[in-house]
């Protein structure tokens, strides 16, 4: 199977022959059409198995044509070096769309973080401490969330994470794509999965 069957935008199909992608992994297959019809996701699969482009690619394909400078795509992430990663691997993605992924973690200036924020991110990929310190803060703008994507969920529960997740939850707007992916399926997950997406297709890879 070739990327093209899956009628992604023309920029972002240009990434992904940018990035050198032949053939989709399984995880693509199966995730890429299910997040472009819109429905919400549960995707059982490991780092290493391509699930960053699986969320990454419809993400862009939805937010490509929209209004620019607005944080309409929102990935969290449990570690910093996880959010780098995404980031890295969503803007090479999407080179030759013009969108913009910043990263949003602890450990760093916040001042300077404030100021990429203010200069406009149509994709922010963010650890929850921080990105909670913005939102108490006044300094993020969730309002025009429209695609959210929790990786390495169950990572993240594992780290204490799951109430900042649910304080974060209830700074983003109702109508959204929820997108959520974890290694394993403990029954903890299980409930926030429940929580969280709406009629999701669960997908294991
Ligand atoms: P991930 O599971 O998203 O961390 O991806 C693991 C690695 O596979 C990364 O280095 C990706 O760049 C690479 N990758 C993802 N999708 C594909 C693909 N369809 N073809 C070749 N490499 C890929």
């Amino acid at each position: 199977m070739d990327f093209k069957e899956f009628n992604l935008h023309p920029k972002v199909q240009a990434g992904v022959e940018t990035v050198g992608y032949l053939t989709p992994t399984p995880i693509q297959m199966q995730a890429i059409p299910t997040v472009m019809a819109g429905q919400d996701v549960l995707g059982l699969a490991q780092t290493g198995t391509g699930k960053t482009a699986a969320f990454g690619l419809p993400m862009l394909h939805r937010l490509v044509d929209g209004e620019r400078g607005r944080l309409r795509g929102l990935v969290l992430a449990p570690t910093r070096e996880l959010a780098e990663q995404i980031n890295e691997s969503l803007s090479a993605l999407a080179q030759q769309t013009r969108l913009k992924s910043i990263t949003v973690y602890g450990g760093v200036n916040i001042n300077t973080q404030i100021k990429r924020l203010k200069e406009g991110a149509d994709i922010v990929v963010a650890c929850p401490g921080r990105l909670l310190d913005h939102i108490s803060q006044g300094t993020i703008d969730l309002s025009k969330v429209e695609v959210l994507v929790l990786d390495e969920a169950d990572q993240m529960f594992d780290m204490g994470f799951l109430p900042d997740v649910r304080k974060i939850l209830r700074a983003l707007p109702n109508k959204r794509q929820n997108l959520m992916f974890s290694a394993t399926m403990p029954d903890d997950i299980r409930v926030l999965a429940h929580e969280i997406l709406h009629r999701p297709k669960t997908i294991q890879v």
